[in-house]
């Protein structure tokens, strides 16, 4: 049981990210103690089952020894090293050679930070120094994909379509452009894959064509968007977003940071389509949420044009916490178990998981469930034909998450009324099932819900 005064301290003095201030002041947190493989355990002593890895990053669950003894054993031997002055750190050497022996084809250059917005940044900076380098500093106009998340930074919060990180802040900028995204359940074109590649891929090419092709430095996508609702295109989209960009010159940017490393199933969501991007961003499940870090990954091609066009001079970029020993070790060891099994047993459990869902599909309330690896939604409606989305009435964001975090259940809730699913990889058939079965419980309270019924 937690003293009255931590919870107070946290009302009073703790700023959360994306919360309500007033709400919070009200509200109050909900701590958690302490946590073991999929199950964490809150301030009271109950179990959660925690269904989406934290914020879809503890990839290897928790308490994994091997994971805290290479953190330790960092920490006594050199607890930081920076890069600076030509400095340099073992660990941080071999995570560089190991993650470019994993990473799809020539992206052999790794630029480490620490966490998915400043990898988003770290690559906003080296897309523009390529186009100087290449002399075509005019190519300075970006564009992403509606829905599509990229972090919250001061200029990569622009690149992301989720309008509550615009608000009182002017962004997006006037070089930074989006198209409609795929969401395929939503889709004006219908469901169809190829129509809505087609679509998608037109879209794309009016606004190449709107901006003038000579000025579009770089297109970012998401393998599967996350933040926007798990919204999984259709097998081929990417692909084919990908041709449209190397046909154009254009860079073509990765966002791995939810997708890589065996959320999808492989180690790398990139690999699912079997392309190679210009730059790739990765973060959470590199150190599997223990510590901070992010991976920024560059292409020969991009790193050798950047090299060469700065020479002797310094790219200006860098921060005192990149490359930190401490996290290199942590992925370091992160990677032995992904290499050790816990890739196969996430595909294993994804497919499970994928299947339990899909048997939800005969509920009321059930219009879609999607997915890849152990990356899923369950999408919630009010009338199938319609796809009706559950009343604002009905707080979908809050009540849900409260009625499943009451079953012992921790899913995230998007406020459309999505149910978002990210186990850790290391989850048992048990502990998949126990998600399923906690989901319907949730979803029955949901349907008895008046807000919802009244809407029905
Ligand atoms: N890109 C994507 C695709 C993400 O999902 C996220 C975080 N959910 C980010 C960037 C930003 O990462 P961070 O929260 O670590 O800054």
């Amino acid at each position: 049981m937690l003293s009255n005064s931590i919870a107070e301290l946290d009302r009073r003095h703790l700023v959360h990210p994306l919360a309500s201030w007033r709400a919070h002041e009200q509200a109050g947190a909900r701590f958690l103690a302490s946590a073991k493989g999929a199950t964490v355990i809150d301030a009271e002593g109950h179990c959660l089952l925690d269904g989406f890895a934290g914020l879809w990053c503890v990839n290897a669950g928790y308490g994994q020894d091997h994971l805290i003894e290479a953190a330790t054993r960092q920490l006594r031997e050199l607890p930081y090293a920076t890069g600076y002055f030509g400095l340099g750190s073992e660990s941080a050497a071999r995570l560089a050679g190991r993650l470019a022996d994993h990473a799809p084809g020539d992206l052999n250059h790794v630029y480490f930070g620490l966490g998915g917005s400043d990898a988003v940044d770290s690559t906003i900076r080296f897309v523009r120094h390529y186009w100087q380098s290449r002399g075509a500093p005019e190519r300075d106009q970006f564009i992403s994909v509606a829905q599509g998340y990229h972090g919250s930074s001061a200029v990569g919060s622009g690149l992301t379509a989720l309008p509550v990180f615009h608000t009182n802040f002017g962004v997006p900028l006037d070089w930074q452009h989006k198209i409609p995204s795929h969401y395929p359940y939503r889709n004006p074109v219908g469901e169809d894959a190829q129509a809505i590649i087609a679509a998608s891929v037109a879209d794309l090419r009016g606004k190449i064509a709107e901006i003038g092709a000579e000025r579009v430095a770089a297109f970012y996508l998401e393998p599967i968007q996350g933040s926007g609702g798990v919204l999984v295109p259709p097998p081929g989209w990417v692909a084919a977003m990908h041709a449209v960009c190397k046909e154009m010159d254009i860079l073509f940017v990765a966002d791995e940071v939810i997708t890589a490393f065996g959320r999808t199933g492989p180690m790398f969501a990139c690999a699912d389509e079997g392309i190679v991007p210009d730059m790739m961003t990765t973060a959470k499940g590199l150190t599997s949420g223990y510590v901070p870090m992010s991976a920024a990954f560059l292409s020969d091609h991009v790193y050798e044009t950047i090299a060469d066009g700065a020479g002797l001079a310094m790219v200006g970029h860098g921060q005192t916490y990149s490359a930190h020993p401490v996290s290199a070790a942590v992925a370091l060891a992160a990677l032995d178990l992904y290499e050790g099994g816990l890739l196969e047993n996430g595909a294993a459990m994804g497919a499970r998981l994928m299947a339990g869902l899909q048997g939800l599909a005969d509920h009321p309330l059930v219009g879609e469930v999607r997915g890849r690896g152990m990356l899923a939604a369950v999408e919630l409606v009010t009338d199938k034909a319609k796809k009706t989305p559950l009343p604002a009435a009905a707080a979908p964001g809050t009540r849900i998450f409260d009625r499943a975090w009451q079953n012992g259940l921790i899913i995230r809730a998007f406020t459309q009324g999505v149910l978002g699913y990210a186990p850790p990889l290391c989850c048992t058939t048990d502990e998949i099932d126990r998600i399923v079965d906690l989901t319907r419980l949730t979803l029955d309270q949901t349907l008895a819900d008046p807000d919802v019924r009244a809407a029905m």
